[in-house]
């Protein structure tokens, strides 16, 4: 695949509500795209940063420095024969992984369309219907969550996610454990809290939760293997993965049980089935975790998600929870049983609605070959 050219742009999309973690409240989401051309065949990729480096050290004015000013340069006029071939080439660039994540990936829709297959197949995806979950952003009171929590149910979801931090913990889970006994559930506290806070954290293991989400500092796996021997919770680490080494040092040293992938932070496609593997040959279960994406970013998120390692529920909902109308064809529904079936089309397998993305584009920029360039 020879790629041809890059055009990368920045929407302004609202979220329906806004969603609060211990990092912050979002609302107005400002979403990198890419759009990549390689032999005459366009594919799409979504840049997971936040506006604010609170999750990671990327955000969207970081990814687009790095893709005006080295990824995209490079890439353009190179030819691979698969999307594989495409981090080898990135790696002199150290980090923004968000940022590879997005050029990368679409070179793997462009390719899954140029093979006539859907991109999930393509991927190595087993399942044609994947489990989803929902991410309850943090309330102002017990009463409004357990009200939410209610909604989310009877929409058929089948793990309830609670984002977390420290005065807004146990309070909140004893109120929606007593009013929901059986349900599964689980929470994230985006490193709210520290190894001295393990005596609190111990009294998480009354709730009988699948798991306690990177409740430690976000690049610090050492202190997760001292924490996990003190509770009875399962560990699932998110930020402080970002490839397979990564991953190999924390089941190894026993820091977690269970991964949570998110396709941006380990820096894309290729690597995101590398973590898989090592999870998978290690018996540890692994699921998707959402950046609140458009369409775009929801559709890899679905095909990564077919892959066989990917056991439990994972954050992937419905369009219609963060977007009044997503930038793709059809929006991504959850059938009545909590579940999204895996798009037949070839490439992404939504149509991608240029127009609604023409009229949220407030900057763009495109890259093209000097072969190209003047035809
Ligand atoms: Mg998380």
């Amino acid at each position: 695949m020879k790629i041809e050219g890059v055009t990368l742009r920045e929407l302004r999309m609202r979220l329906n509500a806004p969603f609060e973690t211990s990092f912050g409240i979002t609302q107005d989401r400002r979403i990198l795209l890419i759009e990549m051309l390689a032999d005459g065949v366009t594919g799409w990729g979504e840049i997971t940063t936040l506006e604010s480096p609170s999750y990671n050290s990327e955000t969207t004015d970081t990814a687009w420095h790095i893709i005006s000013d080295f990824l995209a340069p490079l890439v353009v006029g190179q030819n691979v024969s698969t999307a594989a071939e495409l981090p080898p080439l990135l790696e002199p660039i150290r980090g923004h992984y968000m940022a590879k994540a997005g050029v990368e990936n679409a070179l793997w829709d462009v390719e899954a369309q140029q093979r006539s297959m859907p991109l999930w197949k393509l991927l190595g995806g087993t399942r044609e219907e994947i489990t989803c979950g929902v991410s309850l952003g943090i309330r102002e009171n017990p009463q409004s969550l357990v009200k939410k929590v209610e909604e989310e149910l009877s929409c058929g979801y089948q793990r309830i996610k609670l984002k977390i931090k420290p005065g807004k913990d146990l309070n909140f889970l004893t109120a929606v454990r007593n009013v929901f006994p059986n349900i599964v559930l689980s929470v994230d506290a985006n490193s709210a809290y520290r190894l001295k806070d393990a005596d609190h954290l111990r009294k998480f293991d009354e709730f009988d939760l699948l798991m306690i989400e990177q409740p430690l500092e976000w690049d610090d796996i050492y202190s997760h293997a001292l924490l996990q021997p003190k509770i009875r919770t399962a560990i699932c680490l998110d930020e402080c993965i970002s490839n397979d080494r990564h991953v190999i040092g924390a089941i190894e040293s026993g820091a977690c049980k269970i991964v949570n992938i998110k396709l941006g932070r380990v820096g894309g496609h290729t690597s995101a089935r590398k973590v898989q593997d090592v999870c998978r040959e290690r018996k540890v279960p692994v699921w998707c975790g959402g950046m609140l994406e458009s369409g775009v970013g929801r559709a890899h998120n679905i095909a990564m998600s077919t892959l066989p390692g990917f056991t439990l529920p994972g954050d992937v909902s419905a369009s219609q929870r963060y977007w009044s109308q997503d930038i793709i064809e059809p929006p991504v529904d959850v059938g009545p049983m909590g579940t999204i079936t895996a798009p037949n089309g070839f490439g992404l397998g939504y149509n991608v609605n240029r127009e609604l993305i023409d009229r949220l584009t407030v900057r763009t920029r495109s890259w093209r070959d000097a072969a190209y360039a003047s035809s």
